[in-house]
């Protein structure tokens, strides 16, 4: 657990958290005499939303709770929600309902719902109509209020629902409470000004802001301190952190700053936007030798056109440029990506430009989606004459092409040796164990438990399709 304590919301609204959490606390203790009271927490969506869970349980944990992975046994249930795509909504509404059983036979079972999806007043009203075993609705920006929230909750015996926007301040200073020992996740800026016409990130989440760099910088050298092998900076375009603030620091210099840092760790960073990703933050990444050789560069369509649609601000061609240039100076670098299919309008010969761009590229590995409309969204409201059953023929051409791509690129790396970080064992619990390469490749190998959460040598013996066995070996 980490508590990192600089500047941030109001010192009086932490501490007035603080009363609430040592209010929660006394009542929990008073409740459950035999016992600390048990959480269940399940995040959906991306590591932002990991990162406020750790930060959700951070303060759980302050008020008494302990964690379990059981729902049937828990005594307070919460889903932090995503979003971005219909699916991940569905299964939200579909898990959700299933706890009405288990609250019947846990009657004192405190059901808590936040995140994305709760920022949406559409969403909050239905949970408000239709599911009225919920006991608690708050969405993105009341996430350092829980500890209010839960009091109100626990004492008035009614349902409280915290919605609304506010100017979306930077909380620092609430405690955190780590899911990975080596692996870590640090949040270097909220929000998001780009408004692609997709997504429904800008709504839910309000306008960019960066946490200032000592903050960040003190977060990672505690994170360092306690071990962390990996730490990955978060934010949904971290190219521009820094920008419009006071401190003269964007993300070349932030990441300089953080690549200073002694100990044996590497960086890794989520997501770049194109338009935002400039030759000297390539440069800057190609300095640092503690960067990872991995860039997650979203492109989302390989036409012209379609990114215009889309707002995203850059060209095909200047996307491949840009790749070009990460390529000259970093010859060893491993490119992923996101690519939408069916965005609406898109025709057949659009959607091959976005193949062509994936076979030119050669990505390492690529996040696909079909285009899932998003209320409020422009493109929600733009002619989408191609059916659901063709867009899903497309995905399977897309799939498909991708597949021997990454096929390709895994039997090439057979014979060289790689720095990976050891990240458990494998699933069969064969004596192998698993691990990722600084491009962000899974490799299984046989080794001792006792590397997990270290560094190691992998020469790759063998590639089926995409994935790599290995042995250690001394050097890469
Ligand atoms: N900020 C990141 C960026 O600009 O690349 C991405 C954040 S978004 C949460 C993750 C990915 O979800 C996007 O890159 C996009 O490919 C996908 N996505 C977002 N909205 C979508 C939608 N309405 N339908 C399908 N995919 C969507
Ligand atoms: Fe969504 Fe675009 Fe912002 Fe990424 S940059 S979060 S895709 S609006």
């Amino acid at each position: 657990m980490a508590d990192v304590s600089l500047t941030g919301v109001s010192p009086g609204e932490l501490a007035k958290q603080r009363e609430y959490t040592q209010r929660v606390r006394a009542i929990l203790e008073a409740q459950f005499p035999e016992g600390a009271p048990r959480a269940f927490v399940h995040t959906y969506g991306c590591q932002g939303n990991v990162a406020d869970s750790e930060r959700l349980k951070g303060q759980l944990s302050a008020m008494g709770y302990t964690f379990t992975d059981e729902k049937e046994q828990a005594d307070l249930v919460l889903f932090n929600t995503c979003a971005v795509r219909e699916h991940a909504q569905d299964r939200v509404f579909g898990n959700v309902g299933a706890l009405k059983p288990v609250k019947e036979r846990r009657r004192h079972m405190k059901i808590v719902l936040c995140g994305c999806m709760m920022q949406q007043p559409h969403v909050a009203e239905r949970i408000r109509r239709s599911y009225p075993f919920v006991d608690l609705v708050f969405g993105t920006f009341a996430v350092h209020r829980l500890p209010e929230l839960l009091y109100q909750t626990l004492r008035g015996g009614k349902r409280v629902f915290e919605t609304t926007e506010t100017a979306g301040e930077i909380v620092e200073g609430l405690p955190v409470y780590r899911d990975g020992d080596f692996k870590a996740w640090l949040p270097i800026m909220y929000g998001c000004n780009n408004f692609c016409t997709y997504c429904v990130v800008p709504y839910v989440r309000g306008r960019e802001r960066s946490r200032r760099p000592e903050a960040v910088i003190a977060e990672a050298e505690e994170l360092i301190e306690s071990g962390a092998k990996e730490i990955t900076l978060l934010g949904q375009n971290v190219n521009s952190y820094g920008r419009n603030c006071d401190f003269g620091v964007d993300f070349p210099e932030l990441l300089r700053r953080i690549n200073a840092l002694e100990g044996d760790f590497k960086i890794r960073f989520m997501t770049s936007h194109p338009k935002d990703c400039t030759k000297e933050l390539l440069d800057a990444m190609a300095a640092c030798e503690k960067a990872a050789r991995h860039l997650h560069l979203p492109f989302q369509s390989g036409s012209s056109r379609v990114l215009r649609a889309m707002n995203r601000g850059y060209t095909r061609e200047e996307y491949l440029e840009l790749i070009a240039y990460a390529k000259k100076v970093m010859p060893d670098l491993s490119l992923t990506s996101d690519v939408i299919v069916g965005f609406p309008g898109e025709t057949y010969e659009e959607f091959k430009e976005t193949l062509s761009l994936i076979e030119e590229v050669k990505f390492t590995s690529l996040f696909t989606f079909i285009f899932s409309p998003r209320e409020g969204t422009k493109a929600m409201r733009m002619d989408d004459p191609v059916s659901a059953a063709e867009k899903s023929k497309w995905f399977a051409e897309l799939l498909k092409t991708q597949e021997s791509i990454a096929a390709e690129r895994c039997a090439s790396m057979v014979g060289q040796a790689y720095e990976v970080l050891v990240e458990g064992v494998t699933k069969e619990n064969d004596g192998r164990l698993t691990g990722r390469t600084a491009g962000n490749v899974n490799i299984d190998f046989p080794g001792d438990p006792a590397l997990i959460g270290n560094y190691v040598n992998v020469r790759v013996t063998e590639a089926k399709n995409w994935i790599l066995s290995g042995e250690i070996s001394r050097k890469p």
